[in-house]
């Protein structure tokens, strides 16, 4: 189904797309699919909405998100059960994500009444300079599969507490979890034209998003090459963006780090997800000096995680999203292998009693190095590298990426070191002694090629506001 203009529709063309299980390679669904056509209305139906939604108090536009936050809370189980289904994550997994997209609805719903501007000194006696923040417009929003309710409110629930309405498309192969957050909307009386849903086809819809000039917001989560792709497309029209892309975050472990702690970061930053996170773990770095106990460490705690279908209880890691992930995580593990890395446990693809899932077994690989593939590109998949260094300034030059910039964990007891690494890390998400820094109060988002933006706090609520600054003579 599409959400256009307050309400449910198919498509015009009766086009559907298929949504797979990947744990288990079954049809969930077929599901409408727009086009251009079905975008075009979308856009004009939030072009309309804009007109008045940006007139509506901030208060009443964060009482509607806390309406939301209601609908969502009421749905979570169901909300998280499409999650597991349509991208694998363990159920108890999907219910934490589902809560994480509420935080942010919840944030958002408060934040919506502080629109300030701002009252400028003026260099004359007898002028007033002020700075109005004004929502900027018709937002495009294109979000990915690997969490595909939380990045969608962490986009539209600061667009619209800002006033600007929202087309979204989301990834074709979770548009079920779009939909049910779309239902929360919905229930929640927003007014029409506020909100909107297309799903289908990149090729058919995303010309529309990036050139229709009623468009004048872009917000992107998902790949680099895709980002660069959406940025070029945007220029024309000179839409302002904001880009979540690709990530390599580094995960140093310092000889005085608390090592079972550090251990634990790299489960949770490595193998949630599957590894299928732009923050997750892409290079584990060891002082030499503590390398053996820690792989071995790693190596034990990795091979306990039950891979398997994440509906069901006790289940650790679940699928990839689809063959080509595989394949990806297959070439990186068999490239490890050739430029003699250790595999010390996994390595290969899992079946178990699940022939047509999209398993990769938890791998962790030793005796990594800056030659290989998985040093560089970024694997999406649940396998660990370890390297080693020897000191501080080492691991400084080697921890920071040409090109990526999003996260990056550190694991030291000593206070100072831990102030010098949050400087010298070029990476908009520095993570010291915490594995879990992603909260809905603090900015989301990249340095470098990983984006441009934020999302979350009070930062994410100025992408979606212009400032325009108004300079009165009073004389
Ligand atoms: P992933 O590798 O996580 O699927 P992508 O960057 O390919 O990441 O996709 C993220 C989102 O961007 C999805 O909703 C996808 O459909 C969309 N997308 C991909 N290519 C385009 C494009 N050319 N125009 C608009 N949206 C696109």
């Amino acid at each position: 189904m599409l959400y256009v203009n307050g309400e449910w529709k198919q498509a015009n063309s009766g086009k559907t797309i298929e949504v797979t299980n990947p744990a288990t390679g079954e049809l969930i669904d077929k599901v409408a699919a727009g086009g251009r056509e079905e975008t075009i209305e979308a856009i004009e139906s939030a072009k309309a909405a804009f007109k008045t939604w940006k007139r509506v108090t901030g208060q009443e536009r964060g009482n509607y998100l806390a309406q939301v936050s209601s609908k969502m809370r009421g749905k979570l189980d169901e909300i998280a059960e499409t999650i597991t289904l349509e991208m694998g994550k363990p159920f108890p997994d999907a219910k934490r994500e589902v809560l994480g997209a509420i935080s942010y609805v919840d944030w958002y719903a408060e934040e919506a009444k502080r629109g300030y501007g701002e009252i400028v000194p003026a260099s004359h006696p007898d002028k007033q300079l002020m700075v109005l923040r004004e929502p900027i417009g018709v937002t495009a929003a294109i979000t990915p599969w690997n969490f595909p309710a939380s990045m969608i409110t962490r986009k539209i629930a600061p667009a619209i507490a800002a006033g600007c309405t929202v087309v979204l498309k989301p990834a074709p192969s979770t548009p079920i979890s779009a939909i049910k957050v779309f239902e929360c909307f919905h229930e929640a009386g927003l007014p029409k034209g506020v909100a909107n849903l297309v799903i289908g086809q990149a090729e058919e819809i995303g010309p529309e998003l990036t050139q229709h000039p009623d468009v004048r917001k872009l917000t992107f989560t998902g790949s680099t090459h895709v980002g660069k792709k959406l940025l070029r497309d945007s220029a024309d029209t000179v839409k302002k963006v904001s880009m979540e892309l690709g990530g390599h975050a580094p995960l140093i472990v310092f000889e005085d780090a608390n090592i079972d702690a550090a251990v634990e970061g790299v489960l949770l930053t490595k193998f949630k997800n599957s590894g299928q996170t732009c923050i997750s773990t892409n290079r584990v770095y060891v002082a030499d000096s503590i390398a053996k106990n820690f792989s071995q460490k790693l190596a034990e705690k990795v091979s306990q995680l039950r891979v398997g279908n994440g509906i069901e209880n006790g289940v650790d890691v679940g699928p990839l999203i689809n063959e080509q992930a595989l394949e990806k995580v297959e070439s990186h593990v068999e490239d490890a292998r050739k430029h003699n890395g250790v595999v010390l446990c996994g390595g290969k693809r899992y079946t178990g009693n699940l022939p047509n899932g999209h398993f990769y077994e938890p791998t962790v690989i030793n005796q990594a190095h800056d030659q290989m593939k998985i040093a560089q590109e970024e694997t999406f998949g649940p396998v660990a590298p370890i390297f080693t260094f020897k000191d501080e300034a080492e691991i400084i030059e080697r921890a920071n990426h040409a090109s990526y910039g999003l996260a990056a964990y550190c694991f030291t007891k000593d206070l100072a070191r831990g102030h010098r690494m949050m400087r010298e890390l070029e990476y908009g998400i520095v993570g010291i002694n915490d594995p879990l820094p992603i909260v809905a109060q603090a900015p989301f988002g990249g340095i470098k090629e990983s984006g441009i933006g934020k999302e979350g706090g009070k930062s994410g609520m100025m992408e979606y506001l212009e400032e325009k600054f108004v300079s009165i003579h009073t004389g």
